[in-house]
């Protein structure tokens, strides 16, 4: 049977979700018997071909970037933003205002010859089928959408918060009963709280659910003694770019 062909691409990232797929082990195997992959980035030389599925991770920030984008649209059957930097803009947008300074105080000789553009998300340049989010992604979530878009079916998205991950783990509660700032009361499940699991409160990069109430959980932070401006670092992660 001919297996459809699949090919996963970086705009401007740190390869952190390709990354993931690589170290996928077992199922890296199980996912080649079922799909063939024609692109790769970071790990094997490319086939050459167009895929019916593609994969793309990072954000838009430089105009040969947009153009690649707008050519694989045409070219696809069904294409996936993978990762918060391609979902939104991720990381890599943080800061709108301080961009300038930020280069001239990493590149104080160079800084001048960077020509890239503030970081879009995929879907501001062309249309997305599906956003798999998360920085980097969660593999079993990433697995999970396969299997459905390979039955030409959308994935269904989880609509609660990461805090239910963390009860059906028995996790202790960090922002109940440490005290700290963690995302997940408003952050969309998806991770199996990845992070609260560790000891380390959520940062948010699936970003919101449905209802997610973040005027409450701010109130919750004032009353734990964290400053407005301790709070807009908290949510200029990943939150930010959703409101
Ligand atoms: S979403 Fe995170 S892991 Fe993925 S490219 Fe951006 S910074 Fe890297
Ligand atoms: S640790 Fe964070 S994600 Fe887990 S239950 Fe508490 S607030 Fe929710």
């Amino acid at each position: 049977m001919k297996k459809p062909k699949v090919g996963f691409y970086s705009l401007t990232s740190c390869s952190g979700d390709i990354l993931e797929i690589t170290n996928l082990e077992e199922d890296l195997l199980k996912l080649f018997e079922i799909v063939d992959v024609v692109e790769l980035n970071v790990a094997m030389p490319s086939a050459g071909a167009m895929p019916e599925i593609a994969f793309v991770e990072g954000a838009v920030t430089q105009s040969e970037e947009a153009r690649f984008l707008r050519k694989l649209r045409k070219e696809v059957k069904q294409l996936v933003a993978m990762g918060s930097c391609a979902c939104t803009g991720g990381v890599v947008a943080r800061g709108p205002k301080q961009r300038k300074g930020w280069l001239r105080d990493v590149y104080p000789e160079s800084w001048e010859i960077f020509k890239s553009g503030f970081p879009r998300a995929i879907k501001d340049v062309v249309q997305v089928d599906l956003e798999i989010p998360g920085c980097p992604i969660e593999r079993g979530y990433f697995l999970h959408c396969v299997g459905y878009l390979l039955r030409s079916v959308m994935p269904e998205v989880p609509n609660y918060p990461v805090c239910m991950e963390c009860k059906m783990k028995g996790n202790e509660c960090l922002l109940r009963y440490r005290g700290l700032p963690c995302l997940g009361p408003i952050t969309r499940a998806g991770c199996g709280a990845r992070q609260p699991s560790m000891g380390r409160p959520c940062d948010g990069c699936f970003g919101p659910y449905d209802d997610a109430n973040l005027d409450s959980l701010i109130d919750i932070f004032r009353s734990l003694g964290l400053s407005e401006r301790e709070i807009k670092s908290r949510l200029d992660l990943f939150w930010e770019r959703h409101r």
